[in-house]
């Protein structure tokens, strides 16, 4: 069974996305703060994604762990004439399993349309890579009451032609642009709860209810450890993607804890 495949015990995922954050000695502290800082937390999966120049130092504290390397991004080639970027190539060479793609920040700020974050997702799946595919409504979206409209489409147009054999190497992050580094705007567990059920249900649309009910759906939008228990104890809740409070050993972990221990509980 697949990394991201849900198995009996529903094991949550978390990914720390430590976006352009960091010096490289930050970068090892934190790593190791980490790994020092873990217990016995197997009932969780657990991801760090650092900026591309670290992913080789965070890589090597992480081997031999239970935690994984993710990239935070990709170019969709293998290689080629593409000044600064970075090839799935590069990110498999370094050691990582996995790449987030569509992040809002890469969307809003950088102008990533579907049409090109679908080609990344096919690209890094074809080069082995897993995908964990971001999306996520505005507040102006969400206002207009065009927050299904909007993650149908995203999901739709992300993952369009992605064959069904690599199904399993796929997990969504749904992060509402309004609460992403915002802790002002949080989202409800019940927002989280039914935006998660649209995805499914949308997941089920394209791919059949057998995948839907396998897909691994995380929630991103300023997450901390106070929150957390109230968000993974919801149905459908898969586990969390996390950027300011990845940054803390002590924060990030306190997550991860909180995941365990949801999991147990809806396990018995
Ligand atoms: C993110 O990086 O995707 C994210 C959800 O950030 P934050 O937890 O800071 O809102």
């Amino acid at each position: 069974m697949s990394r991201m495949m849900k198995d009996s015990i529903q094991k949550k995922t978390i990914v720390g996305n430590w976006k352009m954050h960091t010096t490289s000695c930050d970068a090892k502290q934190l790593a190791k703060g980490i790994v020092d800082g873990l217990r016995n937390e197997e009932g969780v999966s657990i991801i760090l994604c650092p900026p591309f120049p670290y992913l080789a130092v965070v890589g090597e504290i992480l081997k031999d762990t239970r935690i994984s390397l993710g990239a935070q991004n990709m170019y969709p080639e293998k290689e080629g004439a593409f000044t600064g970027e970075v090839s799935p190539t590069m990110l498999l060479d370094l050691g990582c399993k996995y790449v987030i793609l569509g992040h809002s920040e890469r969307r809003h700020k950088l102008g990533e349309s579907d049409a090109f974050i679908n080609e990344k997702v096919k690209v890094a799946l074809a080069a082995g890579l897993d995908v964990i595919l971001c999306v996520g409504e505005t507040l102006a979206q969400r206002k207009a009451n065009q927050t299904e409209a909007l993650l149908d489409r995203q999901l739709g147009l992300g993952l369009a032609n992605v064959k069904s054999a690599a199904l399993s190497r796929i997990s969504i992050a749904y992060e509402p642009v309004w609460a992403i580094g915002n802790a002002d705007h949080h989202a409800t567990p019940q927002q989280v709860e039914d935006a998660h059920a649209i995805l499914r249900a949308r997941f089920g649309q394209i791919f059949g209810k057998d995948a839907a009910a396998m897909v691994s759906i995380q929630y991103g939008g300023s997450v901390v450890p106070d929150d957390a228990s109230a968000l993974f104890s919801r149905p459908g809740v898969d586990g969390a993607l996390i950027g300011g409070a990845s940054l803390i050993a002590n924060e990030f972990l306190a997550i991860a804890r909180s995941a365990v221990a949801e999991t147990q509980a809806l396990s018995h």
